[in-house]
């Protein structure tokens, strides 16, 4: 069965390009050019990815996004034209799992789709990971800690698995991108932060004991307090 992505694309030209181009990679391609009708048709017949435009007219790819997130964990693909930081983040806080700035290769995107799909594959020997009273499925890709289930983006998901596998080590920045984002996201990026706020936020919620710690200047451990 081959992939479904849907593409959720206002200007023609390009919905028609990435359309052509992943049909012929093989993908199986929908396409909406709205931010509703995107909605409608992941709804309708669920998708494997979502490449998602963050400037639509009506409804704009930020709010498709969040709604897109509050139903299901689909690796969404956000394109935008917009380069700064603070952009990014906005983006990842609704929930996408990667961005690509327009005007992008299609062999950049075909690459972090790729890696998408590997991240979200449910590995082929579900386990259970874990440490101290926080669990970690592999094969549904949900947390638990305590009798709490928690809930993990795709992006959350593989970062927290990178910990469970290497309790009590620290993690460099450095090694955390190569193996989770797997590209230079850019210089000076706070993605890892971000990512880390988000378990931190999940994994506390109920006011547990921090288990992700920051290790100044160099990464993260995940630990005893
Ligand atoms: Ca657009």
């Amino acid at each position: 069965m081959p992939e479904r992505i849907l593409v959720v694309e206002d200007e023609a030209r390009i919905a028609q390009f990435l359309k052509r181009g992943l049909i012929y990679e093989g993908y199986h391609v929908d396409v909406a050019s709205d931010g509703q009708s995107g909605l409608d048709m992941a709804r309708d017949n669920v998708p494997d990815l979502v490449i998602l435009d963050w400037m639509l007219p009506g409804m704009d790819g930020l709010e498709v996004c969040k709604r897109l997130r509050a139903a299901g964990n689909v690796p969404i693909l956000m394109l935008t034209a917009k380069e700064e930081v603070q952009d990014r983040i906005t983006g990842l806080d609704a929930g996408a799992d990667d961005y690509l700035v327009k005007p992008f290769s299609f062999d950049e995107l075909l690459a972090r789709m790729r890696a998408l799909f590997r991240r979200a594959a449910p590995s082929s020997q579900p386990e259970v990971l874990r440490f101290n009273d926080l669990l970690l499925d592999t094969g549904t890709h949900r947390a638990q800690r305590g009798d709490r289930f928690i809930d993990l983006t795709a992006k959350e998901y593989e970062l927290l698995e990178m910990f469970m596998r290497n309790p009590r080590r620290v993690l460099t920045r450095e090694l955390i991108f190569d193996r989770v984002w797997g590209y230079d996201f850019g210089g000076e990026s706070n993605i890892i932060e971000v990512y880390v706020r988000y378990l931190r936020q999940k994994t506390e919620e109920d006011g547990e004991p921090r288990l992700i710690h920051t290790v100044r200047g160099v990464g993260y451990v995940l630990r005893e307090e």
